[in-house]
């Protein structure tokens, strides 16, 4: 397949529009490329919009403390100061080499299908965090019925749990910092964990044993009851095989996702760690003109280190890189930002 609208290309295009994805749009645009953004999801975030926008972030530089989805907002102001194409709601399906098409006449061209449209682009940076979300879910009788209708593995509208009895499943970021946030507006918020111990930054623990929140270790969801909405829950303990019937009226799953690059396995790239798309030091990937930053790239014999300011340094490798293939003479070093003017 070629692109019939090869005119429309633009120097770089970044699939998936979360911090990384953001930050690297500004910093494209700031060293005057034209940017596009897609992104599957109907608001750019990525992980932050979509798991813990409420979520108070403590590493990001220059936030001693900052709202996940303040953070999101910001990051956005700066990334659309240069005007980016953002194409939201479409999934990235396809990815082509243009570089020889009749009417491409750019050494490196790529076109990215997705399920809405065809965009060409001379560069393109994956920065599509753990690919496509995919919760996982737990195989216990009447876990379907309710799904959105009392059990969520996303928590987009927190007031929808004011007032609940909440049941929090899971021992990762998401299940402690939710827990503790649901607990300031919740009526009982009970949190389950099959084990012992939180897979959580130390300080969001500290958190959760400070608040309301009921701590049951050891404990397994085991069956949902109810009529048409959550009555009760059956839990176990995983020791002593003793169940306990409680009282409630919403669940959040907080039991992690499936990493599921999707489509992007059939590119043709190049992975490391089972789910990683393998790059350099320069943050690229085997195919000449796709780069990749943040949570899913990772060069080989690294141990991921996934976190959002990491993705940030990604992103501005991947772009200065970029930025010298893409100009005749261009530098990878771009200078320094105070000796330009910048639209605020
Ligand atoms: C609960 C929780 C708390 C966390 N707390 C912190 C913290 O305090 N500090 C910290 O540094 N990190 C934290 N992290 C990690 C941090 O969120 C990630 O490192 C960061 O989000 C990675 O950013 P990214 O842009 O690389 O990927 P993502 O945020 O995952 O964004 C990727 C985007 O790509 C899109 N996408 C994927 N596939 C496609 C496709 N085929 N087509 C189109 N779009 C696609 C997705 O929709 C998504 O919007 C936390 C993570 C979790 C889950």
């Amino acid at each position: 397949m070629t692109s019939d609208n090869l005119q429309d290309k633009v120097d770089i295009t970044f699939i998936g529009a979360g911090p990384t994805g953001l930050f690297g749009a500004f910093y494209a645009g700031l060293r005057g490329l034209s940017v596009k953004l897609i992104d599957a999801l109907p608001q750019p975030g990525g992980q932050l919009r979509a798991l813990y926008p409420e979520k108070t972030i403590l590493d990001v530089p220059g936030f001693p403390a900052v709202k996940a989805d303040n953070l999101v907002g910001e990051l956005q102001k700066q990334a659309l100061q240069w005007n980016p194409i953002l194409c939201l709601e479409e999934r990235a399906l396809g990815l082509s080499p243009l570089h020889n098409a009749v009417g491409c006449d750019d050494p490196l061209c790529w076109e990215i299908q997705t399920d809405r449209a065809i965009h060409p682009t001379r560069a393109v940076v994956i920065t599509a965090g753990i690919g496509a979300f995919e919760p996982i879910r737990l195989d216990i009788p009447s876990l379907k019925k309710y799904e959105g209708r009392g059990v969520d593995y996303f928590i987009q509208d927190v007031d929808a749990y004011s007032g609940a009895r909440v049941l929090v499943v899971g021992g990762g970021d998401s299940a402690v910092d939710w827990a503790t946030n649901l607990s300031r507006t919740a009526e009982h918020v009970t949190l389950i964990h099959r084990r012992d111990g939180f897979r959580a930054f130390e300080s969001s623990v500290r958190d959760l044993y400070a608040s309301p929140v009921d701590i049951k270790t050891h404990y397994e969801l085991k069956a949902i009851h109810g009529s048409d909405h959550i009555e009760s829950v059956t839990i176990s303990q995983n020791k002593t095989g003793e169940e306990e019937t409680l009282q409630m009226d919403r669940i959040y799953l907080a039991l992690g996702f499936k990493a599921n690059l999707g489509a992007l396995k059939n590119w043709g790239l190049e992975t490391t760690n089972q789910r990683y798309i393998k790059v350099n030091a320069r943050m690229e990937t085997n195919l000449e003109g796709v780069y990749a930053a943040g949570d899913i790239a990772l060069e080989e014999d690294q141990d991921p280190l996934n976190l959002i300011v990491t993705g940030f340094s990604e992103a501005a490798v991947a772009v200065n890189h970029a930025y010298a293939r893409l100009v005749e003479e261009g530098s990878v070093f771009p200078g320094h930002t105070s000796s330009r003017a910048v639209p605020l």
